[in-house]
C-alpha cells in the first residue's frame, strides 16, 4: 500500500494554503462582469503594475488567456501568427486559434532553449499586399518559461529583439507567460522588464504561484477592453471572482519568493537523477522548476514503464516524448520529498531491469 504520495506531474497540483483559504472565505465580492468586484479590482491593479502594463483581466485558464490575446491581435479572419513549433499554444490548446478564431499558425522551429532564430522569424513574416495567395502575419508569440523545452527562460534581450522585429513589420508580440514569474526569478530580472516589449502577456496563477484557479492577461487599455468583450463571447466572464482573486493576492504576496527554492530543488533533483544508472539529465538545461530526464535506450526500460512502476511507490510523473520523463517541482514538494522520490526512482529502475532480465 502506498503511504506517501509525491505528485511531480505539474505545478498545477499545488493546493491552496490556509492563508489563501482564509482570504477566500473573507473576500469582499461583487459582480466582475459589471466591473465592480472590489477584490478583483485590487488584484488586477496590482497585477497590471507588476507587469508594467496599463490594465489586466482575470480569465478562467491560461488557454483562454492565450486564445483571447491571439484573437484580439488578429481580429481579421485569415490572419497569421508566428509561433514556436513546440509551443503550448500550438500543441496543447486544441488548435483553438484556428478552430475558433480563424487564425492560421505559421510555426518556426523552437531551439532547445525555447527561442526561435530571429532570421527564421523574419523569414516567416508575410505581407501579401495586393497579392492573391498568402495570409497576413499580424502577431508573433513567445513562451516564457518554455514548458516543452524543459522550463527554459527567455531573456529580456532576446524578447526585446523579437519586439523590434515585430515593430519593424507592424506586428504585435504576445508572450505566453504561464510561468513568467519563474523566468523573472531565475534570470534575476523584474517581471515587467522581461515583458517590456510585449503587447500582451498571459500569466497562470494556478501553477507555481499556487492559487487554485485562474490566469491573468495584461496589455494596453484598448487591448483589455477588446479582451473583455471576447471573454464574454467565450463564456469566460465570471461574476464574483473576488473569491479567486483573494487567493491570487496571497499567491503574489507569499509565493513568488518561493520560486527560487523550487529551482534549487529542481537542480538538486537533476543531480540526483544523474547518479542513477540508465537515467540522464543535462543539468545545465535545468533553469527553473522543471526536470526532463532521459531514460537510456535499453531493452526493458521505457519512460512509460518507469512512470507506471513509480505509481506503485506513490511517485507521480508524466512522460515527455518517447525517451523522457518530466518532473515539475513546486513549493509543496520538500527537500525530503525530493530525496525520497530519488530513492524510489532508483529502486524502480533496478526493479524493472531485474524483473525484465528474469522474464
Ligand atoms: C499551463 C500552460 C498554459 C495553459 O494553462 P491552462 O490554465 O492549463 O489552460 C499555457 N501555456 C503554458 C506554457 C502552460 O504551461
Amino acid at each position: 500500500m502506498v503511504t506517501r504520495t509525491i505528485d511531480l506531474r505539474s505545478d498545477t497540483v499545488t493546493k491552496p494554503t490556509e492563508a489563501m483559504r482564509t482570504a477566500m472565505a473573507t473576500a469582499e465580492v461583487d459582480d466582475d462582469v459589471l466591473g465592480s468586484d472590489p477584490t478583483a479590482q485590487v488584484f488586477l491593479t496590482e497585477m497590471a503594475k507588476l507587469m508594467g502594463k496599463d490594465a489586466a483581466l482575470f480569465v478562467p485558464s491560461g488557454t483562454m488567456g492565450n486564445l483571447i490575446s491571439v484573437l484580439v491581435h488578429c481580429e481579421v479572419r485569415g490572419s497569421e501568427v508566428i509561433l514556436g513549433d513546440n509551443s503550448h499554444i500550438h500543441i496543447y490548446e486544441n488548435g483553438g486559434i484556428s478552430t475558433i478564431g480563424g487564425v492560421h499558425p505559421k510555426t518556426v522551429k523552437n531551439n532547445p532553449d525555447g527561442t526561435m532564430d530571429i532570421d527564421q522569424i523574419v523569414a516567416a513574416i508575410r505581407h501579401p499586399e495586393g497579392e492573391l495567395y498568402y495570409p497576413t502575419t499580424r502577431l508573433i508569440c513567445l513562451e516564457n518559461t518554455h514548458a516543452n523545452c524543459g522550463g527554459r527562460c527567455i531573456s529580456a534581450e532576446y524578447t526585446d529583439k523579437v519586439g523590434e522585429v515585430a515593430k519593424q513589420h507592424g506586428l504585435k508580440l504576445h508572450i505566453d507567460g504561464a510561468r513568467i514569474f519563474n523566468a523573472a526569478v531565475a534570470l534575476g530580472v523584474p517581471v515587467h522588464r522581461l515583458v517590456q516589449a510585449a503587447d500582451s502577456v498571459s500569466v497562470c496563477l494556478s501553477k507555481g504561484l499556487g492559487a487554485p484557479i485562474g490566469s491573468v492577461i495584461v496589455g494596453s487599455k484598448i487591448f483589455i477592453t477588446k479582451a473583455k468583450r471576447l471573454r464574454k463571447t467565450l463564456g469566460g466572464g465570471m461574476r464574483q471572482i473576488g473569491v479567486l482573486c483573494a487567493a491570487a493576492c496571497v499567491a503574489l504576496r507569499d509565493n513568488v519568493s518561493k520560486l527560487e527554492d523550487d529551482h534549487r530543488k529542481a537542480k538538486f533533483f537533476a543531480e540526483g537523477l544523474n547518479q542513477i544508472k540508465h537515467l540522464s539529465v543535462d543539468s545545465s538545461s535545468v533553469e527553473t522548476n522543471m526536470v526532463f530526464f532521459t531514460v537510456m535506450e535499453s531493452s526493458h526500460l521505457s519512460p512509460e514503464r518507469l512512470c507506471q512502476a513509480l505509481e506503485n511507490y506513490g511517485i507521480l510523473a508524466l512522460t515527455a516524448g518517447s525517451r523522457s520523463v518530466r518532473l515539475v517541482l513546486h513549493y509543496q514538494i520538500s527537500d525530503s520529498d525530493v530525496q525520497y522520490a530519488l530513492t524510489c526512482i532508483k529502486q524502480a529502475v533496478e526493479q524493472i531491469l531485474t524483473n525484465g532480465a528474469t522474464k
